[in-house]
């Protein structure tokens, strides 16, 4: 039996389209909606319709070479299996930030937790309100809280 690492799960060979969206989100070097990554190819010399894109990633996401996180929005955004990369995101604005490091690289789970299945990736993200939202929620909790002040302070007629 030919020898096989760990962590690399059975895929069959990639087609030429596939290295082609492997390549194209690798060098983004950010993650891709399928629309960002159907633009980009569209300006390469082999350009893929918007369906065979998606077709195509869930097909790489299936032999563990894609990964896929959705924003709030349902928005879903592609990467390589290697990078691991986890946001802190914005509920109110959708504003995202990239972690500087990943909290959870060192945690693995026991042979019992994996029930035999091959691990390939996590996906951990964190949902806040940022700065700006909370400056904002907080003026308009204050203005709500003086107008309710004011409708009370209001001579009765
Ligand atoms: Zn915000
Ligand atoms: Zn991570």
């Amino acid at each position: 039996m030919a020898h096989r690492s760990a962590l690399v799960p059975v895929a069959p060979k990639l087609s030429s389209r596939q290295e082609q969206l492997l390549e194209a989100l690798r060098r983004a070097g950010r993650e891709l909606s399928g629309q960002d990554l159907h633009a980009r190819l569209r300006a390469s010399a082999t350009p893929m319709g918007l369906a065979t894109v998606y077709r195509h990633l869930r097909q790489l996401q299936q032999w563990g070479r894609v990964r896929c996180r959705h924003l709030p929005s349902g928005e879903a955004l592609f990467a390589p299996t290697e990078c691991d990369e986890h946001h802190l995101t914005c509920v109110d604005c959708g504003q995202t930030h990239r972690l500087e490091h990943c909290p959870v690289h060192a945690l693995e789970l026991s042979g019992e937790e994996l029930r035999g299945y091959l691990p390939l990736f996590h996906t951990l993200e964190f949902y806040g309100l940022c700065p700006d939202c909370q400056r904002r929620q907080r003026r308009t909790a204050s203005e709500a809280v003086e107008a309710a002040g004011q409708s009370a302070s209001l001579p009765s007629a």
